[in-house]
């Protein structure tokens, strides 16, 4: 017996505002590729609000990134806005990219470590 449960009208409606707000019926995570709609969030990648570039990833990913902007350098009074924003941008991508290199390398010595298990026991000499 199937333990899911069967969506109401309710959390079909949350579903639909949750896609529609995410701007696609089939949202992922850009770092890990989650795909549960109820954890997939918006992230700025320059930090800031109210720009319209977003990324969409996990709550995890998207408190570890957000974190990881906090310990950006700080743009100082008077500076170029435009200059600040793309560094930030950019900082902010290689957070992401960060993390997927990290899974790259956990999932490629996953799977080598699962080749070797494969491999034939060596014979014993008697
Ligand atoms: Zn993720």
């Amino acid at each position: 017996m199937s333990k899911r449960k069967i969506p109401t009208d309710e959390s079909e409606r949350r579903k639909q505002s949750r896609l529609h707000k995410l701007g696609t019926n089939t949202p992922h995570c850009a770092t890990c590729g989650n795909s549960d709609w109820r954890v997939i969030e918006e992230h700025h990648p320059d930090s800031r609000k109210r720009d319209k570039l977003v990324v969409l990833l996990c709550a995890n990913d998207h408190r570890i990134v957000t974190d990881e902007q906090k310990d950006h350098p700080p743009g100082v009074d008077g500076c170029d806005p435009f200059l600040l924003s793309v560094g930030n941008f950019l900082l902010g991508l290689a957070d992401m990219f960060a993390i997927i290199i990290e899974r790259l390398y956990e999932f490629g010595e996953t799977l080598i470590a699962r080749a070797n298990e494969c491999a034939p026991k060596p014979e014993r000499r008697t």
